[in-house]
């Protein structure tokens, strides 16, 4: 491993991770640390210290302070600092690939493709529009002189997961930095190389000291606190819809504005006119893309049943023949499962659907690779049946689909809207007019055409019922989100 990482990988890697306070590196106030782990063979990566409330404590204290600065700069100024920020990220492109690579055990040309560009657009994107946004509105009134007032919140808190550590960081951490706010950062204890590796940058770049803070720990002794501190101003979670729920209750005490962004199962419907090659590629990719650990990819096949037979046969063709491998390698297409707990899981949906009468279209599963043992490796593995199976009904986060044969429009769409899930689906058909119809009938925040997953700056992304609330990412909202409204008004005598 050491052989292909760049060396200011190795250079970062060789050093004891600390957390992130004030623009200064820092062990936890325990001295606890916890070591990260390679998903590809199981072996520790670095040492990492692990925080808690005290830790937690003094990064808001900053953060709060650093507030009073920031928010006064103009818009043109934070916008120039991010801009430097992006210029910086965008010269170390390889090395936040392969850490990125390293920690989640995503395919490195997946990371260094998709991942880490994209997430560096998103700087740009922000601050370009911190500069064109409208900070104050006038009110057309009788009487009154009345305007809307855009004001940053101050300290905000970011709880994150570890599918997509450095994207997630970006879509939802710059939006409120561009917008004048302050930010203390709880990264998946999983996965923090990125976001740590980031706060270097970050600094090199001029953001001040306090501006951006990290704390690396565990979810009840870091996120918890970081919460329920009385000078953070609101929280953006993603992660599990269970701890999103306790999250939001928390938020709900204070109250205080909270976005959540949760699991999902996604749906995609194929109906007898697809492009059936497209279709396949797009599915199959969906389920192999990041191992599966995506939230909003689909996971529910639902197949017109006069073509069902041939995108099987298509369908297990391409799976069979992904390349399956260590993060690192290039030639990988998938890469393990990000821990041997998310394995454990994963291998035990396989079971449960299977004694719940699935039946086995492809065998995947464990899987060890030559010269990677100790890796979490899973191969694709797909399932098919009934509806009412465990497989169909819950997120397994993992290489997997789980296949229903449907006959008519109407009965599609039951299948896609059965679940509490709400975050995106996507239609396979040729028929334009019966594409856009269904896809406005789907429950849910998104809806994909001829595709699965679809992502670009300008197209809000978010979810509904079980997957979230509060506003999604990755477009203009997005960032009024982090500006509360202030009203300034004056009788006309
Ligand atoms: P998780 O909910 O277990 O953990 C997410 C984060 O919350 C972690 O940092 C964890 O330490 C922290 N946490 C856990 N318990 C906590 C508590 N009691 N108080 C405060 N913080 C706590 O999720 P995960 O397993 O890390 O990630 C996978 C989940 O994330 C999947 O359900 C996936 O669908 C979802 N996800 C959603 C999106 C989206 O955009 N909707 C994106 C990525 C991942």
């Amino acid at each position: 491993m050491s052989d292909i990482l760049c060396s200011e990988a190795k250079a970062f890697l060789s050093q004891p991770l600390q957390l992130f306070i004030n623009g200064t590196w820092q062990a936890s106030k325990s001295g606890a640390s916890t070591d990260v782990i390679n998903p590809s063979n199981g072996k520790s990566i670095a040492s990492v210290a692990s925080g808690d409330e005290r830790d937690v404590n003094m990064a808001v204290e900053v953060a709060d302070m650093a507030f009073r600065e920031w928010s006064k700069r103009t818009p043109e100024s934070r916008a120039a600092t991010l801009n430097k920020l992006a210029n910086k990220l965008e010269a170390e492109i390889d090395t936040l690939a392969q850490l990125e690579a390293l920690d989640v055990g995503k395919a490195v040309v997946n990371a260094k493709g998709f991942d880490i560009p994209f997430g560096i657009e998103c700087v740009r994107y922000y601050a370009d529009l911190a500069t064109r946004a409208e900070y104050s509105k006038p009110l057309n009134l009788t009487a009154i002189d009345a305007r809307v007032h855009r004001v940053p919140y101050g300290a905000c808190g970011f709880i994150f997961p570890w599918n997509f550590p450095f994207d997630l960081l970006m879509w939802n951490v710059i939006p409120a930095l561009a917008a004048g706010n302050t930010v203390v950062i709880k990264p998946a204890e999983l996965t923090p190389l990125t976001t740590l590796y980031f706060c270097k940058l970050a600094e090199e770049a001029g953001i001040p000291p306090g501006v951006i803070n990290v704390v690396v720990g565990a979810g009840r002794k870091v996120g918890t606190p970081l919460v329920q501190h009385p000078k953070i101003r609101r929280i953006s979670f993603t992660g599990s819809s269970t701890v999103g729920k306790q999250i939001a209750s928390m938020c709900g005490e204070r109250p205080i504005p909270c976005k959540l962004e949760l699991g999902g199962k996604g749906a995609a419907v194929v109906f007898e006119d697809a492009n059936l090659d497209k279709a396949v590629t797009q599915l199959a990719g969906a389920i192999t893309l990041n191992t599966g650990q995506v939230c909003c990819t689909a996971t529910r096949w639902l197949i017109h049943e006069s073509i069902y037979d041939k995108f099987v046969e298509k369908v297990t063709a391409t799976l069979k023949a992904t390349a399956i491998g260590p993060s690192l390698n290039p030639a990988t297409e998938m890469g393990p499962l990000v821990s041997q707990a998310q394995q454990d899981t994963v291998l035990d949906y396989l079971h449960k659907g299977l004694s719940e009468g699935a039946e086995a279209i492809l065998e995947g599963g464990a899987v060890s690779i030559s010269g990677s043992e100790g890796g979490f490796y899973v191969a694709p593995y797909l399932l098919g049946g009934s509806a009412d199976n465990v497989c169909f009904r819950e997120e397994i986060f993992g290489p997997a689909a789980y296949l229903v044969k449907f006959s008519s429009e109407t009965e599609a769409l039951e299948l896609v809207n059965s679940l509490d899930y709400g975050l995106a689906n996507s239609v396979f058909s040729e028929d334009l007019e019966r594409c856009n119809r269904v896809a406005e009938q789907m429950i849910a925040g998104n809806s994909w055409i001829n595709a699965h997953n679809v992502f670009a700056y300008g197209l809000p992304y978010g979810g509904i019922n079980k997957s979230g609330v509060g506003g999604g990412v990755n477009c203009p909202e997005t960032f009024y989100d982090y500006l509360r409204d202030l009203t300034v008004a004056r009788p006309l005598d």
